[in-house]
């Protein structure tokens, strides 16, 4: 069953209960009323025709009421004395024979609804008392066939009612359930369209929805939509990029056997560029092992207390040697911090952001690096004087592969040049610290590249 039809439904079986509950409420409330009312008027003629027998100290009963019928029987049950009433199958005949010994019997007064053929009707039993002693027992009946019509006029109008106004309700539901739903169809023949297509550029056109429900529905799925599109280029990319990567290498290394072979002897100069190769095959798989780890959280991270500022110094002796002879490598500030971290991890951070700063500066390289406390984090810093990053790459060079070629002023010798995958990890490891990697650039004046980390308190 459709949704719209359930809502349908859903809304008429609500209407419907309330108004029964309603119908029921104004049935009763109305029976009620009119039974009090013919209560009323039997009590009003009894007392009055009692206190026309006291008055008169007669026995002849009167009545105001030719729809009411009044009869006096002695404590014997003998009829003393009865009225007449316009009503057929009334007269002549005992109103209530049971109420008449039950009020002898008790001195009570009695009423009950009694049937009688056709005949419905009202009866009130009443004892006469004179000085305490009972000396006989009056008795009023008068027909609800009135009151019978009434119940079932007003019955049928409530059921004829109810009906309509359920039906009304459920149209009505039918139809906002229908122009409700209206764009979710409309969404559901979009996503469908998407999926024929297998165009994931498509989005749903939001035009100038409000924002309700359903806007905000096709505004979530449209940002999915972006967000799978953006993750389905960036395999694809990532994959032409590792083919890319791979061609060079292993044309070399194809290239250089099959000129040994022609040869039919070993050349060393050969062997050295297919080693040489072979060794930057091996780097860029090992790198890429290292961040498919990284992004689907494999990477081990063994985190521990330990002084950065120690790891720092021992990284900085190493980095010494990369920075040649001719390069400045400096601490220029150094503060002693503990953060929770993996060593190795964080040592491979900083080599390789000092390792680009050597990378990127010319021959009067100049790189300082700073590790200092701010608040409740510590911020160690490399800073070159050297070509800078252009501004629209900046947001780009912690992507898989993404090498600056804007920004690029000098040509690194062929076995400098990187895979463009050193900042994507180091950005991955700087995460999984609960920490993170700030870049400021300036074309053709330098760069820094700050680690940010929690302090251990
Ligand atoms: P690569 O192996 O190419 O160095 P990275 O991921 O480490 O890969 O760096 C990505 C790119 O960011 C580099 O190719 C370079 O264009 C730019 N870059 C990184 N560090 C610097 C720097 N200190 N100065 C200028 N450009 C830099």
């Amino acid at each position: 069953m459709s949704l719209q039809i359930r809502l349908a439904m859903f809304y008429a079986v609500l209407v419907g209960a309330a108004i029964i509950a309603f119908g029921l409420a104004v049935y009763n409330r109305s029976t009620e009323f009119l039974l009090q009312q013919i209560d009323v008027r039997l009590e009003s003629a009894i007392k009055d025709a009692g206190n026309v027998l006291r008055s008169r100290n007669a026995s002849e009963l009167l009545t105001y009421d030719a729809s009411i019928l009044l009869q006096l029987y002695d404590v014997n049950g003998e009829l003393i004395s009865t009225t007449s009433t316009t009503e057929s199958g009334f007269s002549g005949n005992v109103i209530d024979p049971e109420g008449l010994s039950i009020v002898i019997a008790t001195r009570r007064e009695y009423s009950a609804e009694l049937v009688r053929g056709s005949l419905h009707y009202k009866a009130i039993s009443v004892p006469v008392m004179v000085d305490e002693i009972n000396v006989g027992v009056l008795q009023a009946g008068t027909s609800l066939a009135a009151v019978d019509k009434l119940r079932a006029d007003l019955l049928r109008s409530l059921v004829l009612i109810g009906l309509v106004i359920t039906g009304v309700a459920a149209s009505i539901g039918y139809y906002t359930a229908r122009s409700g739903l209206a764009p979710l169809a409309a969404v559901t023949l979009f996503a469908s369209e998407i999926t024929r297509s297998d165009d994931l550029s498509l989005r749903i056109p939001e035009g100038r929805r409000p924002p309700d429900e359903i806007g905000k529905l096709i505004t979530a799925f449209n940002e999915t939509m972006a967000r799978l599109e953006h993750l389905f280029n960036a395999q694809r990319r990532f994959l032409a990029d590792v083919s890319h990567e791979l061609r060079t290498p292993l044309t070399v290394l194809k290239g250089n056997a099959s000129l040994m072979r022609r040869m039919q002897q070993l050349d060393p100069e050969a062997l050295d560029n297919m080693s040489q190769e072979i060794s930057r095959l091996t780097r860029m798989v090992e790198d890429l092992l290292l961040m498919a780890q990284a992004e689907s959280g494999r990477l081990e991270i063994d985190l521990a207390p330990m002084e950065l500022d120690t790891l720092l110094l021992e990284v900085f002796q190493q980095a010494k040697i990369l920075a040649g002879g001719q390069k400045t490598l400096q601490i220029v500030e150094i503060d002693q911090v503990v953060v929770m971290g993996d060593g190795d991890r964080l040592k491979q951070v900083m080599l390789n952001l000092i390792s680009n700063a050597v990378k990127f500066t010319d021959q009067n390289g100049k790189i300082f690096l700073r590790l200092r406390i701010e608040g409740d984090e510590v911020r160690l810093s490399v800073e070159d004087n050297g070509q800078g990053i252009h501004p629209d790459e900046v947001r780009h060079i912690f992507e898989r592969f993404y090498r600056a070629e804007k920004s690029r002023s000098k040509t690194l010798d062929y076995d400098q040049k990187g895979f463009g995958l050193g900042l994507a990890i180091a950005y991955l490891i700087m995460i999984r610290h609960n920490g993170r990697i700030e870049v400021s650039s300036e074309l053709g004046k330098g760069s820094v590249f700050t680690m940010c980390l929690p302090v251990l308190k």
